[in-house]
């Protein structure tokens, strides 16, 4: 037994005997039909955020503009939305305004492709109104009405097609393709944040690079100036899977070697895709070697390798860079058998600048096998080396 499928039903079957109409929508249908069952539930029903919240105590009122609260119900929690139709949108994303309805037809057509469209009862009944279980079982994705007119309400959709494609391995059917083609323009109405969100859902899923040649073979990618050559290449070549940060970098790399500033990613995001992108490009022209390895951690070299490897299968170094960081004699600063505090105590060093240039050099010693980690020979070595900044310094 699924308990959130159950609790669900129960949501639906307390919904009914208040007199309202219920289903679950979109991806949760569309998913539990392809055999995946979701605990991310979407409810559309009849009755409004103010009738729920009656109905259900605790309800949170998470959309009430758009119509949705979250119910929660035996540990599980749900989306219910108000039957909804979709007002006309003047700036290809937003609807001006959003009417609730009491029909589920009315709810059903302003959805974007007929697999998104299918609701189930709380019996289990699938009501299909736009054949959505025969797109379904035949892989293809096809926009609900007219392809143009819902590219144009909502340019967002043009991306969603290519998440869909990329994780469900389904087809665009031609017309639908030919309204994404005619209406790429409209992705500049899409926010940065949402190309990015939709990008990362694409480059994770596992037909992602059937999506990136239909981005290819649509010209969506005009209007994707920084992802544009990274993604023309990806679409031709059987890459490694590659995670979003090596992607970006990748298409970074190829394009313009530069993270672009309209791309809101957190910290680390940026850190780690700069980092990667630095080592692709130290790499480009000199191999791994034991120092690049230390100095960026296992995991590091292995993401710009994955980005040189699809770049070029023959520039393959994961062996190298693994068995190298399996020989290197630290991994830490912090595993010196003689460090900073031992430079204290037995040198008149105070200055941090001199001690951080003598625990570099003796980091560079170690690693490179020229000195063992060892406290007596590090300390003869930086004692040594003190001697001669000491000369240069008197000379
Ligand atoms: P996922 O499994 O990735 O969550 P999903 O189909 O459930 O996919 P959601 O963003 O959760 O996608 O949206 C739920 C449902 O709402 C969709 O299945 C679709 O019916 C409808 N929907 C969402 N976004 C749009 C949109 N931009 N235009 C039209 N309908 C939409
Ligand atoms: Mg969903």
């Amino acid at each position: 037994m699924n308990n959130a499928l159950e609790t669900g039903k129960k949501v639906l079957r307390i919904l009914n005997e208040n007199g309202h109409l219920a289903y679950f929508v979109g991806g949760f249908v569309r998913d539990f039909l392809l055999g995946t069952t979701s605990s991310d539930i979407d409810i559309t029903s009849s009755a409004t955020p103010d009738e729920v919240t009656r109905i259900f105590p605790g309800t949170k009122a998470t959309g009430v503009k758009y119509g949705t609260v979250t119910v929660f119900l035996d540990h599980h929690s749900f989306e219910v939305t108000t039957f909804r139709t979709d007002g006309d949108s003047q700036d290809a994303r937003h609807p001006d305004e959003v009417g609730f309805t009491r029909t589920l037809s009315i709810d059903l057509e302003r959805r974007d492709f007929t697999v998104n469209a299918l609701a189930m009862d709380a019996a289990g009944d699938i009501i299909d109104l736009y054949g959505g279980r025969a797109d379904l079982e035949a892989k293809i994705l096809r926009a609900i009405g007219d392809p143009a007119r819902r590219f144009r309400e909502d340019a967002l959709r043009i991306l969603r097609a290519f998440r869909f494609v990329a994780r469900l391995d389904f087809t665009i059917e031609p017309k639908t393709f030919e309204g994404i083609r005619a209406n790429r323009a409209l992705l500049d109405n899409v926010s940065g944040e949402r190309v990015l969100t939709e990008l990362k859902y694409i480059v994770r899923s596992p037909y992602a690079v059937k999506a990136y040649a239909a981005m290819a073979a649509s010209g969506v990618l005009d209007r994707l100036e920084p992802i544009a050559a990274g993604v023309r290449f990806l679409a031709v070549h059987d890459p490694v899977k590659l995670s979003f940060e090596e992607f970006a970098a990748l298409c970074f790399f190829l394009g313009d070697h530069a993270i672009p500033a309209s791309w809101r990613l957190s910290n680390r995001e940026r850190q780690s895709i700069q980092k990667i992108l630095n080592l692709v490009e130290v790499t480009e022209a000199d191999a791994f070697d034991i120092l690049i390895v230390y100095v960026n951690g296992l995991d590091g070299c292995l993401a710009a390798n994955a980005v040189n490897r699809t770049i070029d299968p023959a520039r393959n170094q994961e062996d190298a860079i693994r068995a190298m960081d399996a020989a290197l004699p630290i991994h830490k600063t912090c595993e010196l058998a003689f460090k900073g505090d031992d430079i204290l105590a037995s040198t008149p060093l105070t200055d941090a600048r001199t001690i951080g240039g003598i625990i570099d050099d003796l980091i560079y010693q170690v690693i490179t096998g020229r000195v063992p980690n060892d406290y007596t020979q590090l300390r003869e070595h930086a004692l040594s080396l003190i001697r001669r900044m000491g000369e240069r310094h008197d000379g």
